[in-house]
């Protein structure tokens, strides 16, 4: 507990860079938390490598450790491939055509009707959905129970087996309906294959979707790449939509995906409900492929809390033995700024849970505060100033009982002589200091 959370708060004396050295572990660790959440091997590697070349040189800020620093950087790439510019969603065109293709069971039926309900009920559209899957009886039937469900007609012919002329006949009715989107709900096979690929080839030439969207099952991992792979080199699809994030993958699929065809993803599904839509947010992605904990957000208020010029004010006063009580409410008020300590602590890979049922309250830094406040600028400034009636004084300013003040008094003492001692010895012998 103590190690890992001084490698989160000190740092005080850091110059340090990120080199090859102080990030090996991590690094390490980060390419293992990728192929665990599925990420293929090769982009793994070529991922980290790349970042790791970008961070190089990287000068980390005190209060965190080059590792954390290193996790953050690839979180932060991480974010930025699978967001990069925002994803338009291309509904203009009357009526605006969708066409949702991706293997059998992806989920292409379910998100149609997810689609269709977002449509109506967000974007005041009027959809229209279309069942173009002609091989199963059933699919028609399942596409017409999430219509009526939603209130949302659907174009269905049973008796015609050509795909593309029921997806041309459904643009006529559209039109004759009012209708101002459509949502083509294509068959899917188990694996890529010829039929089914020149079928949606087909309809995309025919119909000339605005979107064409790719669904993909988020729990079949590495195979997601390739099936991703076959389908946009025939349809070159518009966009991703990431299904079944509501299991316990990690969704590494959505980084092999992005890296591979380079097509943003535009929404995921985290549920079999229709009335859930959900928008794809790169940075809750990133995080869960990664699956840290919640470093960014730990390094993230180091860096914008901890401020430099005074860490290194600081230690001179530190060298110089200077340090008074000012100083030290100073340290508490960052470390208070840095929010709830016992947050702060859970926010560490493996603490969360550790820390539940303790109870670390800021509370204990009150009473102390109390006292420095009671305490005069002179006093502050001069800790040795301070004598017993001088102490009575401070003790009835901030309601105090005298024994409680002359126990603070004692102990920024011992942490006086502790400091003087750790300045007599050589950088290397430091105690809790790396390197
Ligand atoms: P299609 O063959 O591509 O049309 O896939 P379906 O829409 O019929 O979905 C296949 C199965 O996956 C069905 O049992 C759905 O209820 C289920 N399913 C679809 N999307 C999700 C999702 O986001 N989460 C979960 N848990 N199940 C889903
Ligand atoms: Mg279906």
């Amino acid at each position: 507990l103590t190690e890992r959370l001084e490698s989160a708060f000190k740092n005080l004396k850091g110059e340090a860079r990120i080199n090859d050295l102080n990030i090996a572990n991590t690094l390490k660790d980060i390419r293992r938390a990728l192929i665990d959440a599925d990420v293929n091997y090769k982009i793994a590697k070529e991922f980290t490598d790349k970042v790791k070349e970008k961070a190089t040189g990287s000068k980390v800020i005190n209060a965190i450790s080059p590792g954390q620093l290193m996790v953050k950087i690839v979180q932060d790439e991480l974010t930025e491939l699978m967001g990069g510019e925002e994803a338009q969603f291309n509904i203009t065109g009357n009526p605006a055509i969708i066409l949702i293709a991706g293997l059998q069971g992806s989920g292409k039926t379910t998100f149609s009707g997810k689609l269709a309900n977002y449509l109506k009920t967000k974007k005041g559209k009027s959809p229209l959905l279309v069942a173009a899957d002609i091989y199963r009886p059933a699919a028609i039937d399942q596409l017409m129970v999430l219509g009526e469900q939603i209130g949302v007609d659907v174009y269905s012919e049973r008796e015609n087996k050509d795909a593309v002329a029921i997806a041309q006949n459904a643009i006529k009715e559209a039109k004759s309906k009012n209708k101002n989107v459509i949502i083509i709900d294509t068959a899917g096979r188990l694996a890529v294959d010829e039929v089914m690929m020149t079928e949606v080839a087909n309809i995309k030439d025919a119909v000339k979707p605005q979107e064409i969207l790719f669904v993909v099952d988020s729990m079949t991992g590495q195979d997601a790449v390739n099936t991703a792979k076959a389908f946009n080199e025939r349809l070159d699809f518009s966009g991703v939509v990431l299904t079944k994030l509501d299991g316990d993958t990690r969704g590494g699929a959505a980084l092999s995906i992005k890296y591979t065809v380079e097509k943003p993803i535009k929404f995921v599904s985290s549920g079999e409900k229709l009335d859930t839509l959900d928008v794809f947010y790169p940075d809750r992605m990133a995080q869960r492929i990664l699956g840290m904990g919640d470093i960014t957000s730990l390094v993230e208020k180091a860096q914008s809390q901890f401020d430099e010029e005074q860490a290194k004010k600081l230690e001179k006063k530190i060298r110089k033995n200077q340090f008074d009580f000012q100083d030290f409410l100073e340290q508490l008020q960052q470390i208070k700024k840095m929010g709830n300590l016992k947050d702060l602590m859970g926010m560490i890979p493996g603490m969360g849970k550790a820390i539940k049922d303790v109870d670390i309250s800021d509370d204990a830094f009150k009473g102390v505060e109390a006292m420095i406040s009671s305490m005069t600028p002179y006093e502050r400034a001069n800790p040795d100033s301070i004598t017993p009636s001088r102490r009575q004084r401070i003790a009835k300013g901030c309601g105090k009982e005298m024994a409680d003040v002359n126990a603070f008094m004692k102990q920024f003492d011992q942490m006086r002589q502790m400091m003087k001692m750790m300045n007599k010895m050589p950088m290397g012998k430091m105690p809790g200091m790396r390197r």
